[in-house]
Formats: structure tokens, sequence, C-alpha cells
């Protein structure tokens, strides 16, 4: 292109690109600068930005597809190209819309313009412009922030840009309400983290079985175990298919939620076919505890680079006094991490093949959390066949979350945080209940979990009567579930 042809482009819009790529206030891509190739007005300079274009070959770049997927609180555009693509970005108003210009760019024969089925992004054009460069526009169905970057290819994805509009009404259906137990009382709240989502599968094994399906399943069923234990409750960190950032599960899950602890679940793949059983890490202080460790840590990482954000580093988002609170904390947080581990690996093995006896430890960014208790549950390997099999079947599904849970509530029994029912429940061998009008035995019973024989025989009841105002102590359930 010409610089009278880089001047008309703009002029036919009529808006200053330098202006218009990132809105006022709108955080900056938390992405290297290398990663960027896209086309830079303000930096360059109309001429430099002609002198890129000439370098691109005759037949320039192909956009491959156009991709949305709705996320609780964003939603992502991602424009997959055959190179590195050579872009520009406008917001404009009236009506609200983002306009991406794909310089020296065509379509393949086959493409198609997606329709857009989501909550931000109301309809999808695209035309070429000037006959070699292909525009896409995005009518928005309500006002938005934008974030954009570059991805470089990881398998099986090429280079994409991707947008992520962030609403500004945030529909926060997703959140559950908070209760305010009274003292005492409450509920030690699990976030449950299933793995990969959405344009990040995961790992994937024999029969085209995904890592991020056998996972969102597992965990399902573990939320429903948790959920179904006196004095725990669990949320899920993603609910479908869409992907969270690293950083932004474990965020989500303290911020949003109060979690007290994080469990993320996980299937992966070794190089040979032959590893297989399930296994348990915690974040290590320097380096991974084995080579196994250190490649799945790897693996678990580079997830970031497939479904979103640049690589996770901690360090980078903390300031100088969080970092203090930190490293105070990071160590009693990291005996109880090994603590929990150990529990839930203990009572996998009960049920399940185990890939080795001990707590792995490896550098996995979901791991980071200063202060909750944080493990990652490798459920199996898709890569050995047997494996994958049996993952994608119910009946293991549920074998293996329900482990997981008894886990759970096994260290939580004996280490509860101060102000829980169970914490309540450990001080006193149960938890104290004064009869309201309406109860019955078996109503208190049912709510608690324990059978009435129990409760009869926990408080020397004989016959059915009980009377409003009456204390009881309510024993623990037993764990009659697993
Ligand atoms: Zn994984």
């Amino acid at each position: 292109m010409s610089r009278e042809g880089a001047d008309m482009w703009n002029s036919s819009i009529g808006v200053d690109p330098t202006d218009a790529r990132r809105p006022a206030g709108a955080p900056r891509p938390r992405l290297s600068p290398r990663f960027h190739t896209g086309y830079r007005r303000g930096r360059y300079g109309a001429l430099a930005a002609a002198a890129v274009l000439a370098a691109v070959p005759v037949v320039g770049n192909e956009l491959e597809g156009v991709r949305i997927h709705d996320a609780p609180d964003s939603t992502r555009v991602v424009l997959s190209t055959r190179d590195a693509p050579s872009y520009k970005i406008l917001r404009l108003a009236n009506p609200d819309r983002v306009v991406i210009d794909l310089f020296d760019t065509h379509v393949g024969r086959s493409f198609k313009t997606p329709v857009a089925n989501s909550r931000v992004v109301g309809k999808i054009r695209s035309a070429y412009r000037q006959r070699v460069h292909y525009r896409v526009v995005l009518d928005l169905a309500q006002s938005a922030t934008l974030e954009e970057l570059v991805l470089a290819p990881i398998a099986p994805y090429r280079h994409r840009l991707v947008i992520d509009l962030y609403p500004e009404r945030v529909e926060r259906q997703d959140v559950e309400p908070a209760v305010r137990a009274p003292e005492g009382e409450r509920d030690i709240v699990v976030a449950v983290d299933p793995g990969h989502g959405g344009e990040d599968p995961g790992a994937i094994g024999a029969g085209r079985i995904y890592e991020k399906t056998v996972v969102l399943a597992i965990s399902r069923q573990l939320k429903r175990n948790l959920d179904g234990m006196a004095g725990l409750r669990a949320v899920m960190i993603r609910t479908g298919d869409y992907y969270v950032p690293l950083r932004g599960r474990v965020q989500r899950a303290q911020q949003k939620f109060g979690a007290d602890y994080f469990v993320s679940v996980h299937a992966d793949a070794f190089r040979t076919p032959r590893v297989s059983g399930a296994s348990v890490y915690t974040l290590s202080e320097r380096g991974a505890s084995s080579e196994t460790a250190r490649w799945l840590a790897e693996k678990e990482n580079r997830s970031d680079l497939v479904g979103g954000f640049g690589p996770v580093s901690f360090e980078d988002v903390d300031d100088a006094v969080a970092r203090i609170v930190v490293d105070v904390s990071m160590d009693s947080k990291r005996n109880r991490s090994i603590e929990l581990a150990e529990t839930v690996l203990r009572a996998l093995g009960r049920d399940v093949k185990l890939l080795r006896n001990r707590v792995g430890e490896a550098g996995f960014a979901v791991l980071k959390s200063p202060v909750m208790p944080s493990i990652l549950v490798e459920t199996g390997f898709l890569s050995n066949p047997d494996e994958a099999r049996r993952l994608g079947t119910a009946s293991y599904q549920r074998r293996i979350a329900r482990a997981i849970a008894n886990g759970i509530r096994e260290y939580a029994r004996d280490h509860p945080p101060a102000g829980t029912l169970l914490a309540t429940m450990k001080d006193h061998g149960g938890v104290r209940y004064v009869v309201k009008r309406g109860d019955s035995l078996s109503v208190i019973a049912a709510r608690h979990r324990i059978s009435t024989r129990q409760l009869k025989a926990r408080n020397g009841i004989v016959g059915d009567v009980i009377h409003v105002g009456q204390e009881l102590m309510v024993p623990y359930a037993e764990a009659s579930d697993s």
C-alpha cells in the first residue's frame, strides 16, 4: 500500500487509529511486545507501516476463521490467520462497533462469516476493502471495553488475533448468593477448578477424548459430592466449555467466592502410553520434584498461551507490600497444601490406581495462591488407552470424584478454618442445635445428614418426642457415601 493509500484508509473512516486502538482506562494486554506484529501507526508512522506492508509476500495472509466464545465475564473473538496478522483495530460509536482491518489478507473460498450468537457481539459483518485488505466488523449488543492480543501458533492452532470484550454492565448470574451464616456455622468453601476449556482442549486422548470435557464432568460430580457433605460447599471456577485465564481462576476463587481451598482437576498425557494412574500435586518451592512433574507443569502452564493470556508470573502483579505478605503466608500455606494433597492422595489410593504414592511438587501457575491451600489432581493419563476409556465413563468419573471429595472432607474435619461449622463440630464432637417450631427428629437428622437413630442415641432420646427450645447435640455425619 502506498502512503496515500494508508492515509485514505484512515481518512475514509475519519478516526485517528492511535486513539481508537485502546479505550481510555482499559488495561493493556499482558503479553510481551514480541508477540505483537500488528501495525502501529502511532509508533512507526505511515511510512514505516507502508514499508512493513510492502515486505509482505504478494500472496498475502489468509483469514482462516472467526470464532466467538462467551465466558461469564467476557466475550472472546478469535480471528485465526495463516501468518502473523498485520492489523488495525478501531472503536466506532453510533452504533457501537469494533472494526478490525487485516492488511493484505484474503479469505478462502470456504470462509463464512460466523453468525454472532453472543451476549456482547450482536452481529458480525465482513468484506474486502480496496481488494487486498479484509475488514471484519463486530456490532456490539452492549458497550464493552476491549483487550487485544496476538497469539503465536501452538498446536493445534495457527496464528490468532484475540479480542476480549468486557461488558461494562457485568452480569453476575454465575455468582451464588453469599449466605452469611452465623459465626461457627459457616460452610467451608471449596473452589473446584476444571482445567482448560474453550479454545484450550488440554490433553487429547485416544478416541479424541478431550481433557477439558473429562475434567468438567469429574468436577461436576465432585461439586455434587461436596455439597452433599455437612459443613462443605463447592463453587465451580468454570461451569461450561470456555476458557478462564490461569490467574483469573485463583482470583475468582478468592475474591468472588471467598474460597477456603482450591482444587484444580486435570487429566494429562505423557510421552509414552504406558504411564497411568492418578496423582496429586502442590506448588513446588523451586523446581519440580520429578521429571514427570516438570513436564506436566510445563504443559499445564502453557495452557494460557493456547487459551488466553501470556505466560503467568505471579510477581508481575503484586506490589512490594503484597509480596511481603505472600512470603510470610506462603510457608504455612505450603504445609497446609501438602497435608491436603496427602489426604486426598490417600483417599484416591483406596479407590483408584495411583501413579505414585507420594505427593508431587511442580510449578503450576494455578496453585500460586498465597492464602488458600491449593492442590492439583491429575485424575489419570489420557495417553494410556485403557485409562482414557475409563476416564470417559460416568461410573469412573463418579468414583474418582467421590474419592477426591472424601479426601477433602477428611482434611477439612481435621483442620477446619476457624468460624466454620466443621470447626464447631471438631471442638464439641458435634454441633449444638436448639429445636425450633416445626422440627422433628427426622427433619433435624436429615438436615445434618445423619440417621434419626444416631441423633437419638447421641442425645439419649427414647421415643420421638422433642420440644421447642430443647438443646440437642448433633454428631458428625458418618462417611456413609464413601
Ligand atoms: Zn491439564
